[in-house]
């Protein structure tokens, strides 16, 4: 009897130990959550400047083209003018080989921190990263072979353009492209200092580049070009048959650049890039991107990385080591036709700094005649920041938006009013472009029209068209607004739709487009989505994810009834007056709350 009493008492409280721990691991798991969601709002806060995308099942990954800080330079105020001047390059064995990160002690973190403001990346990382470090080869087998013949392939002139860019990095760009570039096809490297006022940059950086066994000049302007015109100069200067452009923080892998080479020399009006990969901002360690992505933008212009569509997968099947053509190019590294370049109009002169420059020749190459393309054998790393380092004279938003506000005018016909109307800073700088010349340009290439470039070259663009609804989607019973999720004011990348009070001025959160094959979408490559088969709830709330063409992402509207019905489940759309509750799919009944209107917003 004791025995076994003493051991239902042990079972007894080993039991309760299960649950005491059960319920600490799933309380820490969910405090877990909660901070990733804090986390998640930092981030989000970043995202909505940074070139980000949405990969295929909806996960939000960053690769972003940031936009600078809005509180220019104070950056380095706090860093002692010596500290910023100083070429700290002290360069370890194997440290960073072969991509890997670089592991800064604790006992450096302090400095480690200072300098980062500099170049807002990890300096102290770079500086013990040598300038010649391996890399993987990322090349897929058929590559090798596709490229191995050099016969005929013009010859480039590479050019980096920078400004107060650092000793390691600038120079590793440099070294990379000397290491891994076949020496036959290497005009020379031009580098163009955009007014920086380190001193390493100057007589130091004359002398090392001395030494290379590829010519090498550089170029200096003591007025700040911004970077177009500073690629401006480089490319005047050019001997080469194709100007390559890079920018001043990359590392070039092996292979890089005869796929660019070919493709030009196979056709001149073919403007290539290399796939870029990640060197992380804080380790310096290298990865391989994804292959198959293109670049695009959103609603407000912003460049934005996107998985490649299924007709596009399907349509490459045989050819998947092939350049393919892309809506947009990132716009730092590319390969271009010297004589296309400067018959093509270069660049436009007026667009100042940073930005919007890479949509303008994006627009104006696919629009006059040629394309924009990815190699998908050519692997370039490059360091993505989170933000600027450098200042931005007069204000990031005023150059921002005056530079986007020239590509809307010159390229996007019926769709400059559609950004304008949507993003007011823009709208404000409209007034103040002189754009005459640049029309002048697209109308001596005889260019095509904005229609003909979303209609052929990026057919599943999530614009509005006049063929296809744009506008608000509202619950009747309750005049509430269908939603992309928001948290704290920043748009979510994916995650519930919401049902709100309807905005009285246009807000983009608000706006959907509905094409003719019942793909419900917004900004940002979203779609709405609903499970196609009974989930384990009977409702299955609805999410906005981006858009993949899946049957699950279709909707078909009865005028009739007013009913948006999802075709994978017959189901319709409902929503109830209850704020916290995420509309959803139910059996269509005719109730009220599944009542939608369709508000046309022009949009032109
Ligand atoms: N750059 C320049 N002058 C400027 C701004 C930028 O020469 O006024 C250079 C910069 O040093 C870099 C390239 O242009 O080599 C692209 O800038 P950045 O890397 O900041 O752009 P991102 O990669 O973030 O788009
Ligand atoms: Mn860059």
């Amino acid at each position: 009897m004791r025995p076994r009493l003493r051991r239902t008492r042990l079972l007894t409280i080993a039991f309760f130990l299960v649950i005491v721990i059960g319920f600490f691991f799933i309380w820490t798991r969910n405090n877990l959550t909660i901070n990733d969601h804090s986390d998640d709002y930092v981030s989000l806060r970043l995202q909505k400047d940074q070139k980000d995308y949405i990969d295929r099942k909806g996960v939000h990954v960053i690769v972003g083209r940031f936009m600078g800080d809005s509180i220019d330079s104070v950056n380095t105020a706090n860093i002692s003018k010596e500290l910023i001047n100083k070429n700290m390059f002290d360069p370890r064995p194997f440290e960073g080989k072969n991509g890997e990160p670089v592991i800064i002690p604790p006992k450096d973190y302090n400095q480690m921190t200072q300098l980062y403001r500099i170049n807002r990346f990890n300096l102290m990382a770079s500086d013990r990263i040598a300038l010649n470090r391996s890399l993987p080869d990322f090349r897929k087998r058929k590559c090798i072979s596709r490229y191995s013949d050099l016969s005929g392939l013009p010859k480039t002139s590479v050019i980096i353009v920078f400004h107060n860019e650092a000793w390691s990095t600038l120079l590793r760009t440099v070294h990379s492209v000397i290491n891994r570039s076949p020496r036959e096809l290497l005009q020379e490297i031009i580098l163009v200092d955009d007014d920086s006022d380190r001193d390493f940059l100057r007589e130091p950086l004359d002398e090392h580049v001395k030494n290379l066994s590829i010519p090498t000049r550089v170029l200096r302007s003591r007025e700040r070009l911004g970077l177009i015109k500073a690629r401006l100069l480089g490319a005047n200067e050019a001997r080469g048959k194709v100007l390559t452009f890079l920018d001043a923080h990359c590392e070039c892998t092996v292979g890089w650049l005869e796929p660019l080479l070919e493709a030009i020399g196979k056709n001149k009006t073919r403007v290539v890039s290399p796939v870029i990969d990640i060197i992380n901002d804080d380790t310096f360690s290298y990865t391989k991107t994804f292959e198959l992505h293109w670049g695009a933008f959103n609603w407000e212009l912003h460049f934005r990385w996107l998985a490649l569509t299924r007709r596009l997968l399907k349509e490459r099947r045989d050819y998947s080591i092939e350049p393919f053509g892309t809506p947009a190019m990132a716009g730092g590294l590319f390969s271009m036709n010297k004589d296309y370049f400067f018959e093509l109009g270069s660049y436009d002169e007026e667009m100042r700094i940073w930005g919007g420059e890479n949509l303008e020749l994006s627009f104006r190459v696919w629009q006059c005649g040629g394309s924009i393309e990815i190699a998908p054998c050519s692997h370039v790393g490059h360091i993505f920041r989170k933000s600027s380092p450098y200042t931005f004279p007069g204000g990031i938003g005023e150059i921002l938006y005056g530079n986007l506000a020239r590509v809307a005018l010159v390229w996007m016909d019926d769709w400059a009013n559609f950004f304008f109307k949507f993003n007011p800073e823009a709208e404000r700088l409209r007034d103040k472009q002189q754009v005459r010349a640049r029309l002048m340009l697209r109308e001596k290439l005889k260019c095509k029209g904005f229609e003909w470039y979303l209609d052929n070259v990026w057919p599943e663009h999530f614009f509005p068209k006049d063929d296809r609804f744009f506008g608000r989607i509202i619950h009747e019973p309750t005049e509430r607004c269908l939603m992309r999720p928001i948290s704290r004011g920043f748009y979510i990348q994916t995650g519930y739709a919401v049902v709100d009070v309807c905005s009285p001025r246009l807000l983009l959160g608000q706006m959907f487009v509905m094409t003719k094959n019942g793909i419900i979408m917004t900004d940002e490559s979203l779609c709405l989505y609903a499970p196609d088969h009974e989930t384990s709830q009977k409702q299955p709330k609805v999410k906005v994810m981006a858009c993949n063409d899946m049957p699950t992402q279709k909707w078909k509207y009865d005028y009739k009834n007013n009913l948006l019905i999802h075709t994978a489940s017959g189901m319709c759309l409902q929503a109830t007056d209850e704020f916290d509750v995420p509309p959803f799919i139910a059996p269509c009944n005719k109730n009220d709350n599944q009542r939608w209107l369709l508000d046309t917003v022009p949009w032109k």
